[in-house]
């Protein structure tokens, strides 16, 4: 089978790292299986779609890296869509309703009182041509209901299993609005029937959508494709991620906050699955072991922490190779040394910058006692220094003032970086240099 999968955003909105994972699962279940990805902009809401969202969902996906096969967007295909729903009509599977929203909101609530299931009652089956007529004279248009067969409808859900809709407990899902627009669900039919979609992967917020696709598609007189749908992203206290409360989770805002998008990217294809969270350097390596059917049925929840982690094991397996452009764009590529002592300490790339001053100074030097650091100053070996400089250094100095372990070690750190934590000063000791050093623990800032 050729495989073609779909990423189907509304442009209403910032993609975040919940409806991120759509386009991700997608992008990797298509790579793994050799197939095409689509990027569809479901963008038949012409109120709440913009140009400025689409825009932002490309770049957003384009700094994942997760680039499209293939394009297309709603709004450019509505005479498919017309096409297909004047097909529906003529085999008596759409029809026209005239009930105002108001009195369906009735209709409802007695079926409530009455403790029935809120189901459209399919009034509109029984009017006859002058009724309709009286409501056209009236002014009314109408809107356009898919008549749901009783029929099996049910579907084999490659994370969940057999899956069955009673198309009994649903209502006759409107298609069309009273003013001649589409609604999201024909339109995606339509598409996912025009470009071949082997497997629609999304949230299992879509599984009731899934039942009444299918019936759309049959009726179309096609074949369904294969669904799954996977558990929905929570917030780390459990509840649905909302653009509100959750704005630092768009992906605008993790892109300002200076996370790797490969950390997020390795995260979130693993999250909800037994398999470890490990950094990759590729999205072909990610793709790899990403493995839909290992996506769990149980809520996933997102803590940021997760991502700072995910964020911090990717920095630290980067080899110099990988950032030395990066670097030098932040003026900060001291060479290789300089990576492979620093990285084991980034959060975020942008610390590089710390250590780069650190480096190359100025550095304002923390000394408490002076004559101590005189003396360590007195006893800097000369140079070429290199990975033992330190250890011969400290040897002195330890011998020379009878001082070990953290105030013997300390207070050199503090003197030579003004901080008290960093990389190891093994490392970093051949790379501050003797002249930075010597002026450093003589207290100049350098
Ligand atoms: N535009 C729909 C959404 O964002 C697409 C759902 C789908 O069919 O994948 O929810």
């Amino acid at each position: 089978m050729k495989v073609t999968v779909r990423f189907a955003p509304s442009p209403t909105g910032h993609l975040h790292v919940g409806n991120i994972r759509a386009a991700l699962f997608n992008y990797l279940f298509a790579r793994r299986e050799g197939g095409r990805f689509l990027l569809r902009l479901d963008d038949t809401d012409q109120d709440r779609s913009t140009e400025e969202y689409a825009r932002g969902i490309e770049t957003d996906l384009a700094w994942l890296g997760l680039h499209h096969d293939l394009f297309a967007k709603q709004s450019d295909r509505i005479a498919e869509y017309e096409a297909a729903a004047e097909k529906l009509k003529a085999a008596g599977r759409l029809y026209p309703c005239y009930e105002t929203a108001g009195e369906l909101d009735r209709k409802r609530k007695r079926q409530l009182a009455q403790k029935k299931p809120p189901v459209y009652d399919r009034a509109a089956l029984d009017l006859t041509d002058e009724e309709k007529r009286a409501f056209e004279a009236e002014g009314r248009r109408p809107h356009w209901r898919f008549k749901l067969a009783n029929e099996d409808t049910s579907f084999d859900d490659i994370i969940h299993g057999p899956t069955r809709i009673d198309p009994n407990s649903l209502s006759d899902p409107v298609l069309i609005r009273e003013d001649g627009r589409f609604l999201y669900t024909l339109p995606s039919v339509v598409d996912d029937i025009d470009f071949d979609i082997s497997h629609v992967i999304r949230g299992s917020d879509h599984v009731t959508n899934t039942g009444v696709q299918v019936q759309i598609t049959r009726a179309l007189g096609a074949t369904p494709p294969i669904y799954a749908h996977y558990s929905l992203l929570l917030s780390v206290e459990g509840r649905p991620l909302s653009k509100r409360e959750d704005a630092d989770f768009s992906l605008r805002a993790l892109r300002d906050a200076g996370y790797e998008p490969m950390a997020l990217n390795a995260l979130l294809a693993r999250l909800g699955t037994s398999d470890a969270i490990e950094p990759k350097l590729t999205l072909e390596e990610l793709a790899t072991g990403f493995d839909i059917t290992h996506l769990g049925r149980a809520d996933i929840r997102f803590d940021p922490a997760d991502l700072d982690k995910a964020n911090a094991a990717f920095l630290h397996m980067l080899p110099y190779e990988a950032v030395q452009r990066r670097l030098a764009d932040v003026n900060c590529d001291l060479g290789g040394a300089f990576w492979e002592t620093v990285k084991p300490n980034l959060a975020r790339f942008r610390d590089v910058e710390l250590w780069a001053r650190v480096i190359n100074g100025p550095v304002e030097p923390a000394i408490e006692d002076a004559a101590f650091a005189a003396e360590a100053a007195s006893l800097l070996p000369p140079e070429p220094w290199g990975p033992d400089t330190w250890s011969v250094w400290t040897n002195a100095v330890k011998a020379r003032t009878g001082a070990k372990g953290k105030a013997l070690f300390m207070p050199l750190r503090l003197a030579l970086t003004g901080l008290e934590h960093g990389p190891e000063l093994k490392n970093l000791l051949p790379l501050i240099g003797r002249k930075r050093a010597e002026a450093r623990l003589s207290g100049s800032s350098l």
